[in-house]
């Protein structure tokens, strides 16, 4: 594994849906590239919404990814990509806790990883890696959405549907931002 001498740096941009995080990820990365970095974006392959091999918005922009099916096949898909460079991973709670291993070996490879996604699954409970990942962060960027009900700060996902899996993909439709007082967590 190659090696570089600047120290990692981890940044994370949380929120719920609709808040805006892939914006402020392809945002960082484009930035990176305009300032001659190599700077890699990867979102997991589960994630089929929109396109295969991008990470893109509810709201259409878009970025060239890496798919990986699982956490474990993140070290292996990147390769030496990031290696002092920048690495993005878009909707990062699909992961979940596997996650923390990967970002904290490219963190040692002198990397600066870029994580975003929710930190609170539909219940309203911390969502798995972000718990570990917050601790981890050199930067935490926290990002609101508006309330779907009463238009205030939304920090909650609220699902428009019935699951009890904890992993759902939904886009507009299926989940709406929600403030601390209309956040409705499923009853069971
Ligand atoms: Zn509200």
């Amino acid at each position: 594994m190659a090696l570089s001498t600047a120290p990692g740096r981890l940044e994370v941009i949380c929120g719920p849906m609709f808040a805006g995080k892939t914006t402020a990820l392809i945002a960082r990365l484009s930035a990176a590239r305009a300032a001659g970095l190599e700077a890699v974006a990867l979102k997991p392959a589960l994630d089929t919404r929109y396109a295969h091999a991008a990470i893109t918005t509810h709201t259409g922009e878009r970025l060239p990814a890496l798919a990986a099916a699982c956490a474990g096949e993140v070290m292996n898909l990147l390769g030496d990509a990031g290696v002092g460079g920048v690495v993005g991973i878009d909707e990062a709670h699909f992961f979940g806790a596997a996650l923390v291993a990967p970002v904290r070996a490219l963190l040692l490879r002198g990397a600066r990883v870029i994580v975003a996604g929710v930190e609170r699954d539909h219940r309203g409970a911390p969502f798995e890696p972000f718990p570990a990942l917050l601790v981890e962060a050199d930067e935490v960027v926290k990002l609101h959405a508006v309330c779907a009900r009463c238009g205030g700060l939304a920090v909650h996902s609220q699902r428009m549907f019935a699951s009890n899996e904890r992993v759902a993909v939904g886009g507009a439709g299926d989940y709406e931002a929600r403030c601390r007082r209309c956040f409705e967590p499923p009853a069971d």
